[in-house]
C-alpha cells in the first residue's frame, strides 16, 4: 500500500490540476480503506454491488461511494439510497431504472455516461449516436443528473493511441455545456488522461498495491 507521504504528494499533485481522486478499493479489505479515510480521503470506488453494500455498512457514513463497475438494472435499487456517483451508465434502460429508484429513494442520482473509446471488444459503453440520443431525451429522467462522461482507454503501451482515445472523449464532453465531470485515467494512464482533460481519475493498484484476487 502507498505510504502516507506518497499519498499526500499524489493528492497535492491532483489538486493542482483540479482533479478528484477516486480510490478504487475493489477486492481491498476494509482496513485499507479505513487507512486512507483516516488520512482524510473520502472518495472511494467499487465495482461490485454486493461488495459495496458490505463495505458501506462497515465504514463511516460520510464516505462518497462511486460505483464504477458495470451496473445491472436489477441491482440499482440496492445502491440508490446512498451512492454518490454512478460512473458506468451505458444504456437508456439503465438510466430509466436509475430514475425510478431515485424517486423511491427520494433523491436525485448523479451519473456519468460511459462512452466506448477503446478498440477492445470487452469494454462497455455508448457510441456517439447513442450518447446524442440520450442527451436529447434527458427530460425523460428528471431525477437523474448527468454530470458528464466516463471512459476507459485501450490497455496499451502506445501512448499516442491512448492519448487520442482520451482526446476523442474530451471532444464529446465539450459539446455539452452542462457537463462538469470527465472520469478518465487509471493507475497506468492517469497522467495522460489529465493532460487530455480528465477531472476525475479512478486509481486502484497505485494506491492500494496490486490486487491479489
Ligand atoms: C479496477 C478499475 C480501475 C482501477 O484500476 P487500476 O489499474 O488498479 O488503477 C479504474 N476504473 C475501473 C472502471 C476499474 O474497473
Amino acid at each position: 500500500m502507498i505510504s502516507k507521504e506518497n499519498f499526500s504528494a499524489l493528492i497535492q499533485d491532483l489538486d493542482k490540476d483540479g482533479v478528484t481522486l477516486v480510490a478504487v478499493s475493489k477486492i481491498q479489505p476494509i482496513s485499507s480503506i479505513q487507512k486512507l479515510y483516516d488520512l482524510g480521503h473520502r472518495h472511494f470506488g467499487e465495482n461490485y454491488v454486493q461488495e459495496l453494500l458490505e463495505k458501506q455498512d462497515k465504514l463511516p457514513a460520510d464516505i462518497h461511494w462511486h460505483f464504477i463497475g458495470h451496473l445491472q438494472s436489477n441491482k440499482v435499487k440496492y445502491i440508490a439510497p446512498f451512492v454518490h456517483l454512478i460512473h458506468g451508465v451505458d444504456s437508456e434502460k439503465l438510466l430509466k431504472e436509475i430514475n425510478k429508484q431515485a424517486i423511491k429513494a427520494n433523491r436525485t442520482l448523479e451519473v456519468l455516461l460511459q462512452v466506448f473509446i477503446a478498440d477492445e471488444e470487452t469494454k462497455f459503453g455508448l457510441d456517439e449516436e447513442e450518447l446524442n440520443q440520450i442527451m436529447e431525451n434527458t427530460h425523460l429522467y428528471p431525477h437523474v443528473k448527468i454530470r458528464g462522461l466516463m471512459g476507459m482507454a485501450s490497455f496499451s503501451d502506445d501512448e499516442e493511441k491512448v492519448r487520442s482515445e482520451f482526446r476523442q472523449l474530451k471532444k464529446l464532453f465539450d459539446r455539452y455545456e452542462q457537463f462538469d465531470i470527465l472520469s478518465t485515467g487509471m493507475s497506468g494512464d492517469y497522467k495522460l488522461a489529465i493532460e487530455e482533460g480528465s477531472t476525475m481519475v479512478r486509481i486502484g493498484s497505485l494506491v492500494f498495491g496490486r490486487r491479489t484476487l
